[in-house]
């Protein structure tokens, strides 16, 4: 039986994508031949990767206002390398807001490029809530934040309002919520956390910023070289681009992203409820910065490890040991987790409790 699945990333997608990707490995578009097998300029390829870029933003509702869309390798990672290359100037700055541990590699790259100043930082609290306080100067050439630390289990509810470029690296809470895509001049994401397989990595830009930094940049890493190409400046990941595809198309069935934040809410709502219900647990992100991609809590009484570990495992529920740097539990909850995979957990927690529990007259 499937499991239910809370990986971190990779992760879980839509079933259906599973099945129509295998079946476009073995005979793509009935073909008879492989995806895996055609040239990635091929018309049935071509089609693939204008749907996607299409569909990027119907969904994130970006159409017409100047963005481009392209699906690009070396994940989330080479982003914090190829942002500042394309937006710092020569002797420019960089401001960056400091959330958790993918924001912090972000700006060890932007120092190599520039100043990088960090406008506020919840390092000292081990990521455990989002800055509120901060400013952010004015004669930066832009700002950037992570909207969804996926690492601490806390998530941007609202963003700056700034008047120069802004950057959000949405890697873990892409397509899972409605916000105003157009605040941002640059959104990113590896494509395996909401959107797909590994191996591409989506960045959405509003094309008007580029150009202005007075580098030299090398052809790869050039955000303008790739929008120039349409997104196959060089072959593109066709698998993982493929599965892009197959999701947004199985999201916009599912309504959207508006309806998909509603039952995202709804699952959120449950395991947190429960989280501060059951004596067994405690949540470690601040309750205004809860994330609802992934929930972070910890056992009260630590020793209990290995039995709930055991009770959760029987119930058919997979990858949610926490990541090591805050211990305990996380459970992602990306937009293919359905509610009931999060009732069975909400359940294995309730019956933990009813054992387990210093009042429980089993103990
Ligand atoms: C996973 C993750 C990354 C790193 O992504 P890679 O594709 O592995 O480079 C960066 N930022 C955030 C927020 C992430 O969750």
């Amino acid at each position: 039986m499937k499991k239910h699945n809370y990986s971190a990333g990779p992760c879980i997608l839509p079933q259906e994508v599973f099945e129509k990707s295998a079946q476009a490995i073995r005979n793509f578009n009935n073909s008879d031949l492989s995806l895996l097998e055609i040239s990635h300029r091929s018309k049935d390829f071509v089609a693939v990767m204008d749907e996607a870029r299409a569909l990027v933003l119907e969904l994130l509702n970006l159409e017409a206002k100047g963005y481009q869309v392209l699906f690009l390798q070396g994940g989330a990672s080479l982003e914090f390398l190829m942002v500042p290359y394309n937006l710092m100037k020569v002797n420019g700055k960089a401001a960056y807001l400091d959330t958790g541990t993918w924001a912090n590699n972000a700006i060890k790259e932007a120092k190599l490029f520039g100043e990088t100043t960090i406008v506020a930082s919840s390092k000292e609290q081990n990521y455990n809530h989002i800055p509120a306080e901060y400013t952010i100067p004015i004669d930066a050439d832009y700002f950037h934040c992570t909207s969804n630390n996926t690492i601490f289990g806390t998530q941007m509810k609202s963003f700056p309002k700034t008047n120069i470029p802004t950057v959000c690296d949405m890697s873990s809470d892409i397509f899972s919520r409605v916000l105003d895509f157009s605040q941002f001049d640059i959104i990113y994401a590896g494509a395996q956390k909401n959107m797909g397989a590994a191996g591409t990595t989506l960045v959405v830009i509003k094309e008007e910023i580029l150009g202005k930094t007075g580098r030299t940049i090398p052809s790869i890493l050039d955000y303008e070289k790739h929008i120039k190409a349409e997104s196959m400046y060089n072959t593109p990941a066709v698998f993982a681009v493929y599965t892009c595809l197959l999701t947004l198309q199985w999201l916009k069935n599912q309504g959207g992203i508006a309806a998909i934040e509603k039952i995202n809410e709804a699952k959120a709502n449950l395991l947190y409820s429960e989280i501060d219900r059951n004596s067994m647990f405690k949540g470690t992100a601040a309750m205004e910065d809860r994330s609802n991609m992934n929930a972070t809590f910890l056992l009260e009484n630590p020793e209990l490890q290995e039995l709930f570990d055991s009770m959760w495992k029987k119930a058919g529920i997979s990858g949610i040991t926490g990541h090591r740097s805050v211990g305990g539990y996380r459970a992602s909850m990306y937009n293919a987790l359905p509610l009931e995979s999060v009732q069975v957990l909400v359940d294995v927690m309730k019956e933990f409790e009813v054992l387990y529990s210093k009042n429980s007259e089993l103990v």
